[in-house]
């Protein structure tokens, strides 16, 4: 049974069960993890079957048919070969500190209910925020992902730009480069909004002068927000702020920074000059999920005013009253979503074990890795760059391969569980693709995964 007791039965004694769960959580995190491969649906009915029964299995036997079948069919995105998409690569004590996320609990939708967990996620947020040099007022919310982050911050920019309108007026332009992320696209189908595009310059940046020509063209009183990136997926390139919060300050219109894989680097002093005009921004996202070595899942949003985000989120209801008319922080009111768990918490606790230098050694090297990378590609005389990286993206061509040629290199080596590292296109190419966030790739690690394509 469960609910009553969970040592009502031997299948479900609780001792055995954690010692089970904690050695496996221990080992997984120590261990260097293979890389593993997927399986398809056909073969896991075949070896795994259905494990859900009237009786119930047992908690050791769930965790063997876990361990032994469904583990080892699931990559690991902290393999130091994975450098598809945006790896994920949390730290020791962040993985760790999940499992007590996990055990206590914890509901961080109000101050009222988590108000200690609250607390340690708005120290984290804080970090992020001096890192961006936001004023002391700032604040916000971490979501599940920079998708959720980006549309939270939309709404919010919508909402606040209707409150300001003239009679008559309903601002619902949306304005971002192609370079954008899919996420902004997909924010706008949601809100029924317009996404209007900025020709990129020659470095495929947004710039002031670009976005001015655009904001006339659509009429400024139509646009809710500009969305910036500062650090594209694809290439790592970040708009040149600066010049782009110029424009919106100009025309009063929200500027919103997506900065979920590069924002990251504003921990690093080496590359902080690039991020000048961040501070004007209205709103930020980072994922410490991505590039500030957090497990899944985990987006910090940040609003440079966050009552008007409040304005926008707040829902109402007779049975949330005692909190929405409370006046402590409720994460709840400033993203899409009720209910929350502390997801800010292993980053705060990584922060907390490991202290910031710490983060800005292992961004740092990330960068060194990547400019390694970089050197070891232009060094070779059958691979050739496709343009020069910005943070810890590197994309190039092997000379004479044709798109099978990229994907047969990319499946062998997942055949092999040796490294995953998927093509991506670009204007109809298909190319190699590098995302390096992960502090244990090695030198190694990138010589063997060039060296597979001579
Ligand atoms: C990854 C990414 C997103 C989406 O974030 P999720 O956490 O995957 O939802 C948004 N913007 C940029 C620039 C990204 O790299």
């Amino acid at each position: 049974m469960i609910g009553t007791s969970y040592h009502s039965n031997q299948h479900n004694d609780l001792a055995v069960l954690s010692a089970a769960v904690v050695a496996y959580a221990e080992e997984r995190i120590r261990l260097a993890p293979p890389l593993d491969r997927p399986l398809t649906e056909a073969e896991l009915i075949e070896t795994v079957g259905n494990t859900i029964t009237p009786e119930g299995r047992g908690g050791v036997e769930a965790m063997r048919i876990f361990t032994d079948d469904l583990a080892p069919t699931c990559l690991s995105t902290d393999h130091p070969r994975y450098l598809s998409f945006i790896p994920c690569a949390p730290s020791d004590a962040a993985s760790m500190f999940d499992l007590v996320v996990g055990a206590s609990n914890i509901y961080a939708g109000s101050w009222l209910e988590g108000a200690g967990a609250v607390y340690a996620e708005n120290l984290a947020l804080r970090w992020i925020a001096d890192l961006a040099a936001l004023p002391a007022g700032a604040g916000g919310v971490f979501t599940p992902g920079g998708t959720i982050g980006n549309l939270s911050a939309l709404v919010a920019a919508r909402h606040t730009a209707r409150e300001r309108a003239r009679a008559g007026t309903r601002p619902n332009v949306v304005i971002a480069t192609d370079g954008a992320h899919s996420s902004i696209k997909s924010a706008a189908e949601v809100m029924d909004a317009e996404l209007a595009t900025v020709p990129k310059d020659a470095a495929g940046r947004m710039t002031g002068e670009n976005l001015r020509r655009v904001v006339v063209e659509q009429g400024p009183e139509k646009v809710f927000a500009v969305v910036a990136t500062a650090g594209t997926t694809n290439f790592g390139i970040i708009d040149d702020l600066a010049s782009v919060a110029a424009v919106c300050q100009e025309f009063g219109i929200w500027f919103h920074v997506d900065g979920a894989y590069g924002g990251a680097g504003l921990a690093a002093p080496s590359i902080r000059h690039r991020y000048v005009g961040i501070e004007l921004c209205d709103s930020f996202i980072v994922d410490p999920h991505k590039w500030l070595f957090a497990p899944y899942d985990c987006c910090a949003l940040i609003y440079r005013d966050p009552a008007l985000a409040r304005a926008a989120h707040t829902q109402k209801a007779g049975y949330l009253d005692v909190l929405t008319e409370a006046p402590e922080w409720n994460p709840t009111d400033y993203s899409i979503g009720l209910t929350r768990r502390a997801r800010g918490l292993p980053f705060w606790f990584s922060l907390t074990v490991n202290g910031t230098d710490a983060y800005t050694s292992a961004v740092e090297h990330t960068l060194n890795i990547a400019r390694y990378a970089e050197e070891e590609v232009a060094r070779r005389p059958y691979l050739e760059l496709v343009r020069e990286r910005d943070l810890t993206v590197v994309v190039f061509r092997r000379l004479g391969w044709a798109a099978e040629d990229y994907h047969r290199w990319s499946d062998a080596m997942l055949a092999d569980e040796f490294a995953f590292v998927v093509p991506t296109t670009h204007e109809g190419e298909t190319l190699a693709r590098f995302a390096i966030v992960n502090p244990q790739t090695s030198e190694g690690d990138i010589r063997g995964i060039l060296d597979a394509m001579q």
